[in-house]
């Protein structure tokens, strides 16, 4: 099984996965918990290159590009080995964050970045997508009150979040059989409990 977290800033991406993934520990799933961009030897040296490596932020397309390097090299190193023996893959952003960020937020056309997506993944697809809807100025609030030095939200303008909301709100719509969106105003355990009830009635 193959499943992935999206989200904007501030949803809550890390604190629910690393949530699942003791539940689904507990339950005795053999697990690999893996994160994008980045997730293999050479996925995580682009990761760095993505995120410090340009003097004056990378372009939207040539960011497209990057990550689509970054997840063939993880798909090909990482996820299908451990999804041919039979371990669970629960990944941190996966090609929706490109749709989302690079396509639909950052303006590169979406018929490239479903191209590149195929061309990333050889058609390799998450059996389920849990995407964290979260209104802006919340997600804003939140990253604010980090002190580990995670606030990007600096880098971009509001109106650039108010896009990647409105497009994890597109991707769960097209693709309603591979994704939920789930409201993250939710207190924290009660967004987990969710979570893994999903989970858990789907793989049941
Ligand atoms: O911790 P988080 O997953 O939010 O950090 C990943 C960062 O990488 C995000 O802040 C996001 O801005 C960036 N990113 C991106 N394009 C992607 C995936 C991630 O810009 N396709």
């Amino acid at each position: 099984r193959f499943i992935t977290l999206e989200g904007g800033e501030g949803a809550g991406k890390s604190t629910q996965l690393a949530l699942l993934a003791r539940f689904l520990e507990g339950a005795g799933v053999p697990l690999l918990r893996t994160r994008e961009p980045g997730g293999s030897t050479g996925a995580e040296a682009i990761r760095t290159l993505i995120l410090t490596g340009a003097v004056d932020r990378w372009d939207a397309r040539t960011e497209a590009l990057l990550v689509a390097a970054a997840r063939r090299d993880h798909v090909e190193r990482t996820i299908r080995p451990a999804l041919e023996q039979g371990t669970w893959v629960l990944c941190d952003r996966f090609f929706d964050s490109t749709m989302a960020y690079q396509g639909i937020a950052g303006g590169v056309d979406p018929a490239a970045i479903t191209w590149l997506r195929g061309f990333a993944t050889d058609g390799l697809t998450p059996d389920l997508t849990i995407l964290l809807d979260l209104p802006v100025e919340i997600g804003i609030a939140r990253t604010a009150a980090r002190a580990d030095g995670r606030q990007r939200f600096e880098l971009r303008e509001p109106a650039f979040h108010e896009r990647l909301r409105q497009a994890f709100q597109a991707i769960a719509a097209a693709e309603p059989a591979r994704c939920r969106l789930l409201d993250a105003r939710e207190g924290v355990d009660a967004l987990a409990a969710a979570i893994s009830a999903l989970v858990a009635t789907r793989f049941d």
